[in-house]
């Protein structure tokens, strides 16, 4: 965190209007309890099934520490009420109706089908949930997300639907050795950001971009990102 908020200062930036989302996938539930007590609101995950068992795991803790009272807590941590989970990772349709109810944002859009789905449970439940288009910037065809010269129509198509709040744009830069080679894949997506923010799509809520992780986040920050997705430089190397 002392990281970001140099990345923040040197650009020019301040530390507080960039939020650090926790990504757990290789996190132990002791390590995810722990980074909550010491007052880390936003979590993610990539897979469906470990975000719904971690989802549960933390609310049981938070739950019982609220009945122990703080009394119980560990003296100078500061358990907060609730955290956000993100959903950063690929989204089948047929999982939609599970992850709707768990999350704050949902990073992952890269189709109109998904979307449609998911404006069609939100419509249902008469709610409405933030999403984040996922750009293809890189070009690597193993990569999800949307191509860069379709990312404008697609915006202007999720625009048009109540229920699903379009908020930004997420990407991932190759996994390269040097930071300064995912330098191109965020200057691209800040790129079609601001492309969409000029047309006006999404309005003034159009205002997220996510990109950024344990290997890059510091050239993120500099490239504009507002939520940095982390998971290594919290919880190490190996998946759980
Ligand atoms: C794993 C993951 C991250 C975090 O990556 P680290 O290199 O561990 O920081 C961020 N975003 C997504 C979508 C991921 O799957």
């Amino acid at each position: 965190m002392d990281r970001v908020g140099e990345a923040a200062v040197r650009a020019g930036r301040r530390p507080e209007s960039i939020i650090v989302v926790a990504v757990t996938k290789t996190a132990s539930p002791d390590q995810i309890r722990g980074i909550v007590e010491q007052g880390h609101i936003d979590l993610g995950e990539n897979r469906v099934q470990q975000l719904i068992q971690r989802v549960a795991q933390l609310k049981e803790f938070l739950s019982r520490k609220r009945t122990l009272g703080r009394a119980a807590t560990t003296p100078g941590h500061d358990a907060p009420d609730d955290v956000r989970w993100h959903m950063a990772g690929h989204l089948q349709r047929n999982k939609v109706k599970q992850v709707l109810p768990l999350v704050k944002l949902i990073h992952s859009i890269d189709s109109l089908r998904l979307a449609e789905e998911i404006q069609a449970v939100t419509a249902r439940a008469d709610t409405a949930v933030d999403i984040l288009l996922e750009i293809n910037a890189s070009g690597e065809p193993s990569k999800q997300g949307v191509a860069p010269a379709a990312a404008l129509h697609l915006a202007e198509q999720i625009d048009s639907m109540v229920h699903v709040r379009l908020r930004g744009l997420m990407t991932m830069a190759p996994r390269l050795e040097n930071p300064e080679d995912a330098r191109p894949t965020f200057a691209r997506t800040a790129e079609i950001f601001e492309d969409i923010r000029t047309e006006g799509i999404g309005g003034n809520q159009f205002n997220i971009l996510s990109m950024g992780m344990t290997n890059d986040f510091e050239v993120a920050i500099e490239q504009g990102a507002n939520i940095l997705r982390i998971g290594r430089a919290f919880f190490g190397e190996t998946e759980q």
